[in-house]
């Protein structure tokens, strides 16, 4: 499908410059697709002009888009926007436009998924676990044990163990107890 009729032709550039070049076919596609009416689409397409071209300015990378981009076009750029008409600034427009093009490069494989807050809070303990029986070397056995008790959620036992091994760290190496 040729995406050029939703597309102004002053903003063509914008989208020309950008790293969004190869996907905006898709992302019009996915709208007609989705059953988005032309006044719609082309609302979205003039809101991810305006995000396409901050983001040659900013030479941010397309696989580099999450949340937190989106998050800083809306709020840093935006009230200090100087963009030349006729971008589109309208707030509520922007932020549904990009989490729909978000979505949809998720979708298509070139944005990786969103890391889940699970899988953070994870990555935390396996690096804790790692410097505490790895540099402490800590006893095997009481580490496992201690591990065992925070996985069933004994949630006061991060305290006690902090003490603990602030005791045995010493006091120019605590471990937060909060
Ligand atoms: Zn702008």
């Amino acid at each position: 499908m040729n995406a050029s009729f939703l597309v102004s032709p002053s903003l063509r550039g914008w989208f020309a410059a950008s790293e969004l070049a190869p996907h905006i076919e898709t992302f019009v596609e996915r709208l007609v697709r989705d059953g988005y009416s032309c006044r719609t689409a082309a609302n979205h397409v003039d809101s991810v002009a305006h995000f396409a071209r901050w983001m040659s300015r900013t030479r941010l990378k397309v696989e580099r888009l999450d949340e937190g981009a989106i998050q800083r076009f809306l709020d840093r750029h935006l009230p200090r926007c100087d963009c030349p008409p006729p971008v589109h600034r309208n707030r509520r427009d922007l932020s549904a436009g990009c989490h729909l093009l978000l979505r949809v490069l998720r979708d298509q494989g070139i944005v990786p998924a969103p890391m889940a807050k699970t899988d953070h809070v994870k990555e935390e303990l396996c690096r804790f676990d790692e410097h505490m029986r790895c540099a402490r070397g800590l006893c095997e056995g009481t580490w496992r044990s201690f591990r065992l008790r925070r996985d069933q959620g004994d949630c006061a036992l991060h305290g006690v163990v902090a003490r603990a091994f602030r005791t045995r760290l010493g006091p120019h190496d605590e471990v937060a107890d909060e």
